[in-house]
Order: C-alpha cells, then sequence, then structure tokens
C-alpha cells in the first residue's frame, strides 16, 4: 500500500498498541506517576494520560485536568526517553571472590539485547534529541554498546505536540512542534466534541507495515487540513523563545562577561537541568562492594558538569565555581557541541527551565548576554 496519510480513532491507537506488541515490541510511552508526565511501559490506551494537560513556567510544574479525552495534550514530560536509551544507572560489571580468594568477573559487560522499543508519543523536540544521542554515543571512536543495544531496531511513533508548554521552545531551534524526520509513524491528535482521531503521516517501510497490519482508512483533506492547523498554532504558541542568530559566537564571545557572576549567584548547583535534559551524556562510575569483599561491581551513573566532582582531575577541580560551572552547561548547549558534533546540544524542550528550583532560564540567559530582555508572551 502506498505511504497515503492515513487516520486512527481510539480503537485503533488501541490496535497500533496492540499490533508493537503482537511484534515482540515493548511500548514505551507517556503514563502519569507521582503528578508528572513520565515514561513507563505502556499495554493498552488506558496506560496513557487521557485528560491530562500540564501548566508549565520556570521552576513550575502542575498537572491538570484538560476537561476532554486527548491522551497527547500536554507538554515535554518529567523524563524523555533518554530514562529508557540511556538510564540512569548501568551496570557494567561485577564480581565474586570464591573460597581460595580467587576474584572472578562475570560476564556483564556485553548488553543483554532484550526486546526491541517501541517508543509511543515522543515529541518532535525529545526525537531530535535522540538523533543528537545517536552521534553523540554510537558515531564515534567509542561506541556506548549498551546505548546501541537498546536503541538497535527501535520503532518511533512520534506524536506532534498541540499544546506547548509555557517553557517551550522548540520551534526557534526547528524540532518541533512537529517532527520531520527519525519516526516510523507520527500522529497527531484531533479532540472534537463529536470525534477523537489521529492522523497519521507514515515515515518509514517499517511504519507502513505496521499500518497496513491495522485498520487505518486514509484521511480526508479536512482531517489532513486540521493537522496542518494543530502544527501551525502550536508553532504560534511557545512559552519561550530563543533567538539563534549568531549564537555560537555570541557565547564564545562572552566567555569572561560579569553575567556569569549575576547567574551563579541565583545557581544552586543540584544539577537537575542536567538530569532533565534529554541531551545530556555525562556520566561517572561507582564501584560498590559488599562488607565482606566477596562481591564486587562497578555502575555507570548519570553525572552533571555542575558536581565539582565532575572536573576534577589529578588534584583538583578544573572548574571550581558555579560560574565557571553554569558557564560551561550553556556554552557546551549552545556554542562548542555544535564544532564537537555538527549539531546544537539543545532542542528546546523547556525541561531545564521548568525543573530548575532557581528558575534560571536558559533562554533568558542567552538573552541578557545579548543585551535583550527575555521573550515572555
Ligand atoms: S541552573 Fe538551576 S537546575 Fe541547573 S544547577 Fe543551577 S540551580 Fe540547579
Ligand atoms: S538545554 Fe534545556 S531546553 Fe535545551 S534540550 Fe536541554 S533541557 Fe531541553
Amino acid at each position: 500500500m502506498s505511504k497515503k496519510v492515513r487516520v486512527l480513532d481510539v480503537e485503533g491507537l488501541q490496535s497500533l498498541i496492540g499490533e508493537l506488541r503482537k511484534r515482540g515490541y515493548t511500548v514505551i510511552g507517556p503514563t502519569v506517576r507521582d503528578g508528572a508526565i513520565v515514561q513507563a511501559q505502556v499495554t493498552s490506551v488506558d496506560d496513557l494520560p487521557r485528560g491530562w494537560g500540564d501548566e508549565q513556567d520556570a521552576a513550575h510544574y502542575r498537572l491538570r485536568e484538560r476537561g476532554d479525552d486527548a491522551f497527547f495534550g500536554f507538554a515535554s514530560g518529567a523524563t524523555s526517553m533518554k530514562s529508557i536509551l540511556f538510564p540512569a544507572t548501568e551496570l557494567i560489571w561485577s564480581g565474586k571472590r570464591d573460597e581460595t580468594g580467587a576474584f572472578t568477573v562475570d560476564g556483564a559487560t556485553k548488553p543483554e539485547p532484550g526486546p526491541p522499543y517501541a517508543l509511543l508519543g515522543v515529541r518532535g523536540c525529545d526525537l531530535k534529541a535522540i538523533e543528537i544521542h545517536d552521534v553523540v554515543l554510537t558515531s564515534r571512536g567509542f561506541k556506548d554498546a549498551h546505548y546501541a543495544s537498546r536503541r538497535k531496531g527501535t520503532f518511533i511513533v512520534s506524536a506532534t505536540c498541540g499544546e506547548p508548554g509555557g517553557t517551550c521552545f522548540c520551534a526557534s531551534l526547528g524540532t518541533g512542534p512537529s517532527p520531520s524526520s527519525g519516526y516510523d509513524l507520527n500522529l497527531t491528535e484531533l479532540v472534537g466534541p463529536k470525534s477523537h482521531t489521529f492522523v497519521v503521516g507514515v515515515g518509514s517501510d517499517k511504519g507502513q507495515e505496521v499500518l497496513d497490519a491495522i485498520q487505518a482508512p486514509v484521511a480526508s483533506s479536512a482531517e489532513i487540513e486540521a493537522s496542518d492547523d494543530v502544527v501551525r498554532n502550536a508553532a504560534l504558541t511557545m512559552g519561550r523563545e530563543l533567538d539563534t542568530d549568531g549564537l555560537k559566537y555570541l557565547m564564545y564571545a562572552n566567555a569572561e562577561s560579569p553575567h556569569w557572576d549575576d547567574v551563579a549567584a541565583r545557581c544552586l548547583a543540584c544539577t537537575n537541568c542536567t538530569l532533565v535534559c534529554p541531551t545530556c551524556f555525562c556520566t561517572s562510575v561507582e564501584d560498590v562492594s559488599d562488607l565482606t569483599g566477596t562481591t564486587a561491581s562497578r555502575h555507570r551513573v548519570w553525572d552533571s558538569c555542575f558536581s565539582e566532582s565532575f572536573s576534577y582531575i589529578h588534584g583538583g577541580s578544573v572548574r571550581e565555581s558555579t560560574r565557571s560551572r553554569y558557564r560551561q552547561w550553556i556554552t557546551h548547549k549552545l556554542a562548542s557541541w555544535e564544532d564537537q558534533f555538527g549539531m546544537t546540544g539543545c532542542v528546546g524542550c523547556g525541561r531545564c527551565i521548568t525543573w530548575c528550583p532557581a528558575a534560571i532560564d536558559i533562554t533568558a540567559e542567552a538573552a541578557a548576554l545579548r543585551g535583550a530582555s527575555t521573550a515572555r508572551k
């Protein structure tokens, strides 16, 4: 069948989840947990955040009841697919000592090939973040075997963002509100008083094959038009914006700006911004042993350029002050990432703004360096 735009109703969405599970995928999608949207295993539409939206601003996140049945009516959640493909803790190896005193390392360094993941409801910004991690973690000299193993065979069902949050600025970076590539299927949800449907764009042969296995009629021109309206309206209602004109050079030119002292006076160096960021990938290793010294294991854990120990090398920390750590983080995101990986390190999801307890705003700090006030709507 041709790659025509199709349409699914709510039963069709359930069929899609069922078909993916039938094909052996573990479906991961948005769920509600502890008052936030987080990624977790989904076995039916009942696991999705039906009727939930969110309020987001600097240092502010609340779920709110939308008053309708939308499944994807929220902006970026508290976690991204980073928590699935590149989890916060990874066992690197473990070993034990036998009665003779000999220590044997188990073969845990090889990643276990698990069932392939189908990632459901991935926003354009988070899809771009996966693309960035593909470059950072698998395209260079040393491949991250654990990430590559989880990423292998991934099926991606993205979802157009219909209502951006107060801290979103994906439109400034061209990563949303609708993804342009990298998905197998893309859903644009249309919730009306009389109908509830998903206009489905096909991004790959694999996506087409799955869609052909379920009932998915060709979308009408009115439905396609309505889905285009969702994208247009979302692009016009971004909570933040980031002026990207000459941004890399702006960052480099301000390496010694007194503005870093101003940010440092507010920043708690808590690391929240790096932990929620879908593109941050810095890690450390932690060794654990039992009290008798019989077993030991090494774990890779997320780290952050905001922790003093992260830049510790033979005798001292390279970045001792919060000033230097914030400067390092934002300069890497918006400038040196481009030199290192050929793309920007920020996808405009806004999580670092929402989850910063000090309400520090990457768009406002970049605007302050430019000498402009923050554009807030
Ligand atoms: S910028 Fe905000 S979230 Fe990031 S380390 Fe500083 S206080 Fe924490
Ligand atoms: S820097 Fe902030 S806005 Fe950019 S991708 Fe990371 S969390 Fe999202």
